[in-house]
């Protein structure tokens, strides 16, 4: 059984913490998976909410059947599995459902990052961790960071990126993009903002450049709880 989980216990947890946490997030199809994968690179560790989500979905676990309880099977492939672009048809143009969803899938992705918080803690307790959530701001989840990363790309490059990528309509990434705040609005809440519209050879730069600002604050933590 999943304990009701509380951002109250994350916060307790992270402020004993010596480790920098960074909150890595942007619209669907900017670049947070190529960004997070470069900063990776340069030794920050990851937790990745998009592969939490499948884990918490694989067959035969309780969420799992929860969804299967409420969807039914018509959202499952051949073998058995979630297909996940025909849930996501099916909740990108139905409110309801779309907060049904989350109210099942949560508690588990919830847990699950707790848990896996809790195991790279104790392994590496003077690290730079980048937790990757799509829907950092949508959930109001920016006080449990200590720096957040916006991932920048406008909304039409979004939408070919993501076209070409996932093979889908343009139809169905707009009703995505309708379900997520508007990037534009995000970067308020940005304390480093990466533009992904060009080449990647300038998303590793900018990259660079606030990697060194995340040392000096990682540094600057561990000195402080000294
Ligand atoms: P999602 O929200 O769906 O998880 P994401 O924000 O993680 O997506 P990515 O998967 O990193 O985005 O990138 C989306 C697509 O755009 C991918 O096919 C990726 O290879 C491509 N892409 C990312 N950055 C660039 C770039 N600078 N130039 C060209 N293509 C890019």
């Amino acid at each position: 059984m999943v304990k009701e989980f509380s951002w109250d216990n994350i916060s307790k947890f992270h402020n004993r913490s010596n480790q920098l946490f960074v909150g890595l997030t942007g619209g669907i199809g900017s670049g947070k998976t190529t960004v997070a994968n470069i900063f990776q690179e340069m030794g920050a560790l990851t937790i990745d909410f998009d592969i939490i989500a499948h884990k918490v979905m694989e067959t035969g676990t309780k969420c799992f059947k929860n969804i299967i309880d409420y969807f039914g099977t018509q959202i499952l492939d051949f073998h058995g599995n979630i297909n996940r672009k025909k849930l996501s048809k099916l909740v990108f143009n139905n409110i309801k459902k779309r907060k049904k969803l989350e109210q099942l899938t949560h508690p588990f992705i919830y847990e699950n990052f707790f848990n896996h918080l809790k195991k790279i803690s104790n392994n590496n307790p003077n690290s730079i961790v980048q937790v990757v959530i799509p829907l950092l701001i949508e959930f109001n989840l920016m006080s449990f960071f200590d720096k957040i990363i916006i991932v920048y790309v406008p909304c039409d490059i979004q939408n070919q990126r993501v076209i070409i990528r996932d093979n889908i309509t343009k139809q169905e990434t707009e009703n995505i993009l309708k379900s997520q705040m508007p990037i534009e609005e995000k970067l308020q809440f940005a304390d480093f903002i990466i533009d992904n519209t060009k080449d990647l050879v300038r998303t590793k730069n900018q990259a660079g450049n606030i990697w060194n600002h995340l040392i000096n604050a990682s540094l600057e933590k561990i000195n402080k709880t000294k």
